[in-house]
């Protein structure tokens, strides 16, 4: 599960350029906020999980 305040890398990019989210409210749908622009979303989580790049570069 994702945390609030967690910042996901996603595959698919924002029309604004940004790749990067952050997340507002973890649960059936996430609603992520693009860090670049701060535009709001909502994605359902499983459709989330296949579009996550890297979820921490700190771990394996
Ligand atoms: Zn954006």
């Amino acid at each position: 599960m994702h945390e609030v305040g967690q910042i996901l890398t996603l595959r698919k990019k924002h029309p604004c350029g940004g790749q990067t989210w952050e997340v507002i409210k973890p649960g059936v749908d996430t609603r992520l906020k693009c860090t670049t622009c701060g535009r709001v979303i909502l994605v359902p989580r499983d459709k989330l999980v296949r579009q996550i790049k890297g979820k921490s570069t700190a771990s394996q």
